[in-house]
């Protein structure tokens, strides 16, 4: 028989914060990144989620979490009145005693934790610097291949579809070759994605999603882009966040799917 692990949040989140470097990175306002609601505690199990929504809080009572872990905070909306929709996430939390801690940009561009570098590493891509900037930190990923970009995308699908997507491919045709790639997980493509990458020699460009335009544009440039979807580019980062909680405090977790589609 082996005695439950439990932390209490402030020693979690603390470290968390300090993997992470939660104060240091910039970010959107409304990610508001580190403990977005407290609770009596202490962690019991953590639930880990893409984003904060009334179905993954629903996963975490069910499985007994009561510290649920998200990519995607409560605040993304900015401020709201504490009504309708939100009012029940509010009162679901409250009424379970679930804290939820948020990391979202720390999270996409964390070295050996974030969404990027895991995902890169999921798609059998070695890393060799930085893409995309969010002011002056990278968020992405970059390097050198030589692989079929047909492959590329045949990997990027299976990962999609492994999480309830599929992949949007863009000008991966036959016998073409990836020589330089880059990597923008989540809402990815940009014009200004696009102008960086083909300022940086990039042939194909893998995002979790991007605007119509972005497709018009990289096939003006030569550049394939793969479209992988939001959510399926992000749920590497809370699922690592929870192995190393296990790990650290020997606190269990459950990962929570809840795809959009997107
Ligand atoms: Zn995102």
């Amino acid at each position: 028989m082996h005695e439950t692990a439990r932390a209490s949040l402030d020693v979690v989140a603390r470290h968390l914060d300090h993997v992470l470097r939660t104060n240091e990175i910039p970010d959107y306002p409304g990610a508001m990144n580190g403990v977005q609601v407290e609770h009596d505690g202490p962690i019991t199990r953590c639930a880990v989620a893409v984003d904060a929504s009334l179905r993954t809080i629903e996963a975490a009572i069910s499985c007994n979490a009561n510290l649920l872990i998200v990519h995607h905070g409560l605040f993304w909306g900015g401020s709201q009145p504490i009504r309708g929709r939100i009012f029940q996430r509010v009162r679901r939390l409250i009424a379970h005693d679930i804290a939820v801690y948020a990391s979202h940009l720390p999270l996409d561009l964390h070295p050996t934790l974030g969404n990027n570098a895991l995902m890169a590493r999921a798609l059998e891509l070695t890393t060799s610097t930085g893409f995309a900037h969010f002011q002056s930190i990278a968020i992405g990923v970059m390097g050198d291949a030589d692989v079929e970009t047909v492959t590329l995308a045949a990997r990027c699908d299976a990962l999609a579809r492994r999480e309830g997507g599929q992949l949007v491919a863009v000008g991966a045709t036959p016998q073409r070759r990836t020589r330089r790639w880059a990597l923008c997980t989540g809402a990815g493509a940009s014009s200004d994605t696009v102008r960086v990458a083909a300022a940086a020699g990039v042939d194909t460009l893998i995002v979790g999603e991007g605007p119509h335009h972005t497709a018009v544009e990289a096939s003006e440039l030569g550049i394939a882009v793969l479209y992988v979807g939001h959510y399926a580019t992000e749920t590497f980062g809370v699922r690592a966040l929870g192995e190393e909680i296990e790990h650290t405090f020997g606190i269990p977790w459950t990962f929570v799917a809840a795809p959009t589609g997107l």
